[in-house]
């Protein structure tokens, strides 16, 4: 039928397929973890190269798992946001970048995280359609970004007397060290930090704990959390942890299938550079995917990929369109057959070891080039 061949031809080879069924229990598991606190949705950066609308949408409408907020992390993300229909608050990260931008932002009801001074001048200065909410970031111990703890009474009563700011103000901060085992107390002065800033203030709404400080820091947890990769499954520590040892589930599963099955002789490099060779007869699968799709280059040889649901290692150097592995002698696999690189079986921090790099990157790497199915 020449339906059923169209759908052949046109199924996709490299594949994101994500689980928003696993996005809504993360969700019901953040309220356990935090109960007394609203969720921020961190969905920057293609909410984590999982897609930004779908899983925002995701988020907005199901009658269970709902999130309180989003939090991206570039204007033209928020944008892209409303566009698509989320009326939830959202809060730009690191504010706005241009006093141009400003109109724009009230119009459509973004917060702002307010860093610098320059952009409380431009905010003071601005004539806006209405007024915008604010988080006054406070720079507790990260020193990136923010106000030093002695200039946060200044910044607010400024803020206080701007007829361009929502009433109240909000206060924000950000962990530097929360994943650190076993910790240095750095989490621990900034948390104080934190404490000390506005106190006694009680209209003032506060958020300082992202994914490891809700896992780790109880006491962190504030009116407001802000989970990015422990809402899509993923663990924060860089640890053999996985998000499954705190009772979340993956949300991705990255895949692609087999190309071609070959013949290899002992003793016969694989690849560019020819820097792996086999040590006995074997078979060699060639997947479909490389780094034009997001693997790491550096991947190195060893590095587990599931085929059929078996474990093997990859060989010879990832190249931009293929993936070589070591499907063993007595191996029954042939082209079609479906690979996986991380997900339910094989977690992504799994893959973040091996490759000495980190979920958080192997995530958001991932290019235009895949297919997105939503289940
Ligand atoms: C990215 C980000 C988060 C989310 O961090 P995770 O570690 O992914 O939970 C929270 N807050 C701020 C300010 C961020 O930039």
């Amino acid at each position: 039928m020449p339906m059923n061949e169209a759908a052949t031809t046109d199924s996709p080879l490299a594949t994101v397929l994500i689980n928003r069924q696993a996005l809504r229990h993360n969700i019901q598991r953040l309220r356990e973890l935090a109960p007394a606190s609203r969720l921020i949705a961190v969905v920057k950066a293609n909410a984590y190269g999982h897609g930004m609308p779908e899983v925002a949408n995701t988020l907005s409408n199901a009658s269970t798992g709902t999130a309180d907020a989003f939090a991206v992390a570039r204007p033209q993300e928020a944008f892209a946001l409303r566009e698509s229909g989320i009326s939830q608050p959202i809060i730009l990260l690191e504010g706005f970048f241009d006093s141009a931008q400003l109109p724009r932002i009230a119009h459509k009801q973004l917060q702002i995280v307010l860093h610098s001074l320059w952009q409380l001048t431009a905010l003071e200065q601005a004539h806006l359609p209405q007024a915008v909410r604010v988080w006054i970031k406070l720079d507790s111990g990260m020193h990136r970004l923010g106000f030093p703890p002695q200039q946060i009474e200044e910044i607010y009563a400024r803020l206080c007397a701007c007829p361009q700011v929502c009433q109240p103000v909000n206060l924000l901060s950000h962990f530097s060290c929360a994943d650190e085992t076993p910790d240095s107390g750095t989490t621990y002065q900034q948390l104080t930090c934190f404490n000390q800033s506005l106190t006694g203030n009680t209209t003032v709404q506060r958020s300082l704990a992202a994914s490891a400080g809700i896992l780790r820091w109880p006491q962190a947890h504030f009116d407001w959390i802000r989970p990015g990769i422990i809402l899509y499954g993923v663990s924060p520590f860089d640890d053999t942890r996985t998000g499954a040892d705190f009772g979340f589930q993956p949300v991705m599963t990255l895949g692609s299938r087999l190309i071609a099955v070959r013949a290899h002789p002992a003793g016969a490099p694989v690849g560019y550079g020819g820097q792996w060779r086999s040590h006995q007869a074997t078979r060699l699968g060639v997947i479909a995917f490389g780094y034009g799709d997001g693997y790491p280059q550096y991947a190195p040889s060893g590095t587990p990929v599931l085929v059929n649901g078996r474990q093997v290692p990859i060989v010879g150097r990832v190249s931009m369109d293929m993936i070589c592995v070591d499907l063993g002698a007595g191996s029954q696999d042939r082209p079609g057959d479906p690979v996986i690189f991380w997900g339910d079986s094989l977690p992504v921090e799994r893959i973040a070891r091996a490759t000495n790099s980190s979920a958080y990157e192997l995530l958001t790497r991932l290019t235009v080039r895949l297919q997105y199915q939503y289940l």
